[in-house]
């Protein structure tokens, strides 16, 4: 698998996410959209990152278990 490459302006934690970076806590895509799934938000909790896709394959967890991209 090819390894992706960090985004440094695009933090992000989620690495069951198929976009995440998995190597380190960074996005791969070159932007991303932000949304809310609330009609007034108040907390961050009310915000989401709407480029999420779920990464089946789960592949950052196979990085970061065995430390090599593939
Ligand atoms: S698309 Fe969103 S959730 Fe997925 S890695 Fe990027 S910032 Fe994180």
């Amino acid at each position: 698998m090819e390894e992706k490459k960090p985004n440094h302006s695009i933090a992000c934690t989620v690495t069951q996410c198929a976009n995440h970076a998995c190597s380190c806590n960074f996005c791969a895509l070159d932007r991303i959209m932000v949304g809310t799934h609330e009609k007034n938000p108040t907390v961050s909790q009310c915000v989401d990152c709407e480029s999420f896709v779920l990464d089946a394959s789960k592949s950052c967890e196979k990085v970061q278990s065995t430390g090599v991209n593939g």
